[in-house]
């Protein structure tokens, strides 16, 4: 790694205000990685760069048919004042594939460690300190060719920022969700299993949708029956049917068209670990409803790296409008949530090899 420091870095006192406002994408840290890659040559020796802004050519095809995709991961302040990346590993294979269906390059996961972790390393002091901040990672790859001929890139950028997280979590406050009949956000065949630019440019309109109808986010239900729940906005869904040690913590089956999260699939251990039945499922609209008007279903949550666990409360519809528990986080939601921050902060037992220490 070629690495180039940067000589106008914040200051300690600087930095550390900037880390006490919390927040999320406001300030990032000191450094990127870049690393180019073309067609011929493969990919170059990445380097460790001062952040700032690009200068790229107005024709580059990024610009004009969205050929992008990108990650999202989280390091981790550890006990003992070191450092923690959660599962990198899984992040660079899904990066892998997210590249392989957008007709970019597969980066090495290797590379895509080696770059994460320089970058973790040299800015260590932007990550966070209490339970529940962090530090977010935004790996991401455009294509770069020059021109406006449509086909596959012959040249792509890889780069990775990182800016502080904070705790932006509201205990008081469950989600509401608009279940979008009008809008798709994925269909077999399509990229819904890819991370992708493109995926989140299509599904804003619905976002918007849901805003009018009131509701802070938007559920998709497949594209071909129109009836199975998959996904809330850009986090996977889980939902807790029953009380106590005999609940069941049941989420979506990955259909193809779901994007696989890897704190979905954390959720899947953690909850066994807990002692709960899991079951990967397909769940209609009207299972959704019934069971909420029967109590069946006692707590509704949706997950990803960003927010961890989010808790949903109200469901709207063009059916009508049904409410989980009583808009408080549940039991269940909660102690998953807790659980899962403990093994990423290093104050519980990493059974499974999640935790990636990198200083
Ligand atoms: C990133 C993402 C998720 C969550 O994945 P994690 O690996 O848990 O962060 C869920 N749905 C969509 C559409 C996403 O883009």
């Amino acid at each position: 790694m070629k690495i180039t420091l940067n000589p106008n870095a914040k200051d300690d006192a600087t930095r550390n205000a900037l880390v006490a406002e919390g927040g999320f994408g406001k300030y990032y840290t000191d450094h990127m990685v870049v690393c180019e890659w073309n067609e011929k040559d493969g990919w170059a020796e990445p380097a460790l760069i001062p952040y700032g802004p690009l200068s790229l050519d107005p024709a580059t095809a990024v610009f004009h048919y969205g050929q992008e995709i990108f990650e999202g991961m989280k390091a981790y302040r550890q006990p003992d004042g070191g450092i923690s990346l959660f599962r990198p590993e899984a992040n660079a294979k899904r990066f892998a594939n997210s590249a392989k269906r957008l007709a970019l390059p597969e980066m090495p996961e290797a590379l895509f460690l080696e770059t994460v972790e320089t970058l973790v390393k040299q800015d260590a002091g932007w990550v966070p300190n209490e339970v529940g901040e962090s530090l977010y990672i935004r790996p991401f790859m455009i294509a770069t060719e020059v021109g406006l001929g449509v086909r596959p890139t012959n040249k792509a950028t890889y780069i990775l920022i990182a800016t502080p997280a904070g705790a932006y979590f509201d205990p008081s406050k469950a989600v509401s969700v608009w279940i979008s009949t009008e809008y798709v956000r994925a269909a077999q065949g399509g990229t819904g299993e890819a991370k992708c630019g493109g995926n989140y440019a299509a599904s804003l309109v619905a976002q918007k949708a849901a805003a009018k109808e009131g509701c802070d986010q938007v559920v998709w239900i497949d594209a071909k029956e129109r009836k199975w729940v998959e996904e809330m906005g850009g986090m996977n869904l889980y939902f807790v049917k029953g009380k106590g040690t005999d609940a069941t913590v049941i989420t979506p089956k990955l259909t193809g068209t779901l994007l696989p999260g890897i704190t979905r699939d954390s959720i899947l251990s953690v909850a066994k670990d807990l002692g709960y039945k899991t079951e990967e499922v397909m769940l209609s609209i009207d299972d959704w409803r019934d069971g909420v008007a029967s109590g069946e279903i006692t707590e509704i949550f949706a997950c990803g790296t960003a927010a961890v666990v989010s808790p949903v409360g109200s469901a709207k519809s063009t059916m009508g409008t049904w409410v989980t528990g009583d808009g408080q986080p549940g039991v269940i939601t909660m102690q998953i949530r807790n659980h899962l921050l403990a093994i990423q902060h290093g104050t519980t037992a990493d059974k499974h090899g999640w935790v990636r220490k990198v200083c």
